[in-house]
């Protein structure tokens, strides 16, 4: 079989190097055929790729998807930290081209996704909410597109408001935690690669799920797989990790 012919966007980033260098590793599975840069025509850089990988910038991502909607090409997004707006453009392009959003492509957070779902489902109203991670001193974006994903996951089998009960970070006279508040706390430092854990609080005895990231390359390992499977879906709707592995509620 013929190489997935990959282009990839943010190729002189941390994450571009890491896929990169794996992809370098199975070249009988994936071929790099374009890095395009700022200013380079990206709809012509894209025309003969497979499927297109994004680990930029949220302010890229205009740019990219209209280059990937007349390109016809699809599009696995790596970069975290889009707004609601950026969000709903990713959305709109999916009605046209198959798209996959992941705010991380490990194995072992997709994992942790899904028993974060499933000990909130299990522990009840009772149990106080709490996510905290770590990363390296350059990430731009707080809290991390991981963090927010977890909180997500938090909020909707609680049935809780994002917009009313996160408590990002607390300072001050904060005054006693409501029993419905989500906190999410962002520590940055060093070279940590990426540290997520959520925190569940009860009386008498806590439980805590700890994901912890060494490298990079579990990210880039899962961002190439998720493109081979990406060129196999129809567009419609955004996908993510859970789609690829699986872990979807019903999935068997
Ligand atoms: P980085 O700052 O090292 O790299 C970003 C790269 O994008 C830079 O090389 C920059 O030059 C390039 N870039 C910016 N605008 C561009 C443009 N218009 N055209 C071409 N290149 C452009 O950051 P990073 O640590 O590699 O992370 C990149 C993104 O991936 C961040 O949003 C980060 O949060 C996210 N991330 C996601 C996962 C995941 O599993 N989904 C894992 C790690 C990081």
């Amino acid at each position: 079989m013929e190489p997935l012919r990959v282009s990839l966007v943010g190729a002189s980033g941390r994450m571009g190097q890491a896929v990169q260098d794996c992809a370098r590793r199975h070249p009988e599975t994936f071929a790099l055929i374009g890095m395009p840069g700022r200013g380079d025509d990206w709809t012509a850089a894209f025309e003969h790729c497979d499927a297109v990988i994004d680990f930029s910038l949220p302010e890229t991502t205009d740019a990219l998807i209209e280059a990937v909607v007349a390109a016809r090409k699809p599009l696995v997004v790596g970069t975290t930290g889009h707004d609601d707006e950026g969000r709903g453009r990713i959305a709109q392009a999916a009605k046209s081209v198959p798209i996959l959003l992941a705010a991380n492509f490990s194995v072992g957070v997709n994992a942790l996704f899904w028993l974060t779902r499933k000990a909130t489902e299990i522990l009840g109203p009772d149990f106080d909410l709490e996510v905290i991670e770590t990363h390296h001193r350059l990430k731009k974006d707080a809290p991390s597109g991981t963090a927010r994903r977890l909180v997500e996951i938090l909020a909707d089998v609680r049935r809780l408001s994002l917009e009313r009960d996160l408590r990002p970070g607390r300072v001050g006279n904060a005054g006693p935690r409501e029993a419905n508040e989500i906190g999410v706390h962002s520590v940055r430092g060093g070279d940590v690669v990426g540290e997520h854990t959520v925190l569940f609080a009860g009386m008498g005895e806590r439980v805590e799920l700890t994901h912890r990231a060494a490298s990079r390359e579990t990210f880039a390992a899962g961002a190439l797989r998720a493109a081979a499977w990406l060129v196999r879906q129809k567009s419609g709707r955004i996908y993510d990790m859970e789609d690829v592995l699986g872990l979807r509620e019903g999935d068997s």
